[in-house]
């Protein structure tokens, strides 16, 4: 069903000496496997930590964890409002109403006005500009600066419910989950609302979130971020993609397709390369229809599942039970001989080498010479890719070689013939399929 962009992006066609045709592909995911999921954590509440790692590191799950940044103990950038001394803005607000020309300041420097229910307003607000409704965002965040003038609210700091239940996580924890092959990404410093910051505050979310990560744990790290909220917002995106190759809110590559959380849209419907599917399970999503999603994945081969977790044994936002991720865990992990599990990152990685990679092959009578190069800066896609090669019918047995790695590799068939499958870093030496 894509053939046709399949033999654009890595497809050769040869001719062996016997008049056998010979093909080379790159496979849709590693080992031929049928599809992908990856799973995602956000918001870095320590129950994650405390109940779903434990699970994942029994079964030998990857996983990718989206945290907040400004809240992990040893972080150099905390939470704070970059601009003009907040009592100013407070003063200016008793005779200048909310609009366009101020909002953004307004609600960059609501979380820090130094009173205690200031977020409701923040949270409410954002929620009203992001649905495009102007006019009540800019009342509500009016009321707010008016409660705070008239003193009905109670002085102090306040934390986000998402940076309290993150309260204990240290960056030499993460070091150590990160370690056993977690993927820990931003979730920018303080669960922002990035659509109604003044660029100034945008870029402090963004770039500090970015920067402790490096500082912490290395540039590896910085490949994806999610932008709180889920959001999809044209102002919030503007900044944030050119930050990170690869935004779980939002990837704009051609070949895929995007089928986000909210959205209805079948997977199977698509005729795209790729299919992203998001899936973030709720309270309300019983295990039957959680379970359904792996076998939409099996049932295509195009499909990556990127499922969406939050809270955990009732903390954070739409907390699960751990019991009920170790039987959908276990129930992912059964099929693992069919899907790719891996980190968010390795996925978007996997997809867009294979979609900007150029197969040769050299024959001679006897073995077959296989070069791989792929467009993109080998810094950033560094993931080996599987070929699947047909070889001669009359081939019973086949060596592998790559510089002095020489391996046996066991031939297979399918309806197109006698194929080897094997792996191969893209812009590498060349690897020698030989007859023996
Ligand atoms: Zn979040």
């Amino acid at each position: 069903m894509k053939a046709l962009s399949l033999f654009a992006a890595c497809v050769i066609f040869v001719f062996l000496p016997n008049n056998a045709r010979c093909q080379t592909e790159i496979t849709e995911w590693p080992d031929g496997k049928r599809g992908a999921v990856s799973i995602t954590y956000d918001d870095g509440s320590m129950n994650q930590f405390r109940y779903a790692l434990p699970v994942m590191e029994r079964l030998k799950l990857p996983a990718t964890f989206y945290v907040i940044t400004g809240s992990i103990t040893g972080s150099k950038y905390p939470g704070k409002f970059v601009g003009r001394p907040t009592q100013q803005i407070i003063n200016e607000s008793a005779t200048v109403p909310t609009s366009t020309d101020n909002y953004f300041e307004r609600a960059s420097a609501a979380k820090y006005l130094g009173y205690v229910g200031a977020n409701r307003y923040y949270d409410s607000s954002a929620g009203l500009y992001e649905d495009a409704k102007e006019k009540e965002a800019y009342v509500v965040m009016d009321s707010l600066y008016a409660k705070v003038r008239n003193g009905s609210l109670k002085k102090g700091k306040e934390l986000s419910m998402e940076m309290s239940d993150e309260q204990g996580l240290s960056w030499d924890s993460i070091k150590v989950y990160a370690s056993k092959g977690y993927e820990f990404a931003s979730h920018t410093v303080t669960h922002a609302h990035v659509t109604v910051l003044d660029t100034t505050n945008i870029f402090y979310e963004l770039e500090k979130s970015k920067q402790d990560i490096k500082d912490h744990l290395g540039e590896k790290y910085c490949f994806t971020a999610e932008i709180p909220f889920g959001i999809e917002h044209p102002r919030a995106m503007k900044y944030a993609l050119p930050f990170y190759p690869a935004l779980r809110n939002l990837m704009t590559d051609p070949y895929m397709e995007e089928i986000n959380r909210g959205y209805k849209t079948q997977p199977g419907l698509s005729t795209k390369e790729y299919v992203q599917w998001q899936r973030g399970p709720t309270t309300k999503t019983p295990l039957p229809l959680m379970k359904s999603w792996v076998d939409t994945v099996l049932a295509h081969d195009n499909i990556w599942l990127v499922l969406v977790f939050h809270g955990i044994d009732g903390m954070g936002y739409e907390a699960l039970p751990h019991e009920l991720l170790d039987t959908y865990f276990t129930y992912l992990k059964a099929h693992e001989n069919d899907l790719w599990i891996a980190t968010f990152s390795d996925v978007a990685k996997y997809m867009r080498e294979r979609m900007n990679a150029s197969v040769t092959a050299d024959e001679n009578k006897n073995s077959i010479k296989i070069s791989l190069r792929h467009s993109l800066d080998t810094k950033d896609y560094n993931v080996p890719l599987t070929l699947k090669t047909y070889v001669s019918k009359e081939w019973k047995k086949v060596l592998l070689s790559q510089g002095k790695h020489h391996e046996r590799v066991s031939i297979q068939e399918d309806a197109k013939g006698n194929y080897v499958l094997y792996k191969m870093m893209s812009n590498s030496e060349i690897v020698e399929i030989t007859h023996q």
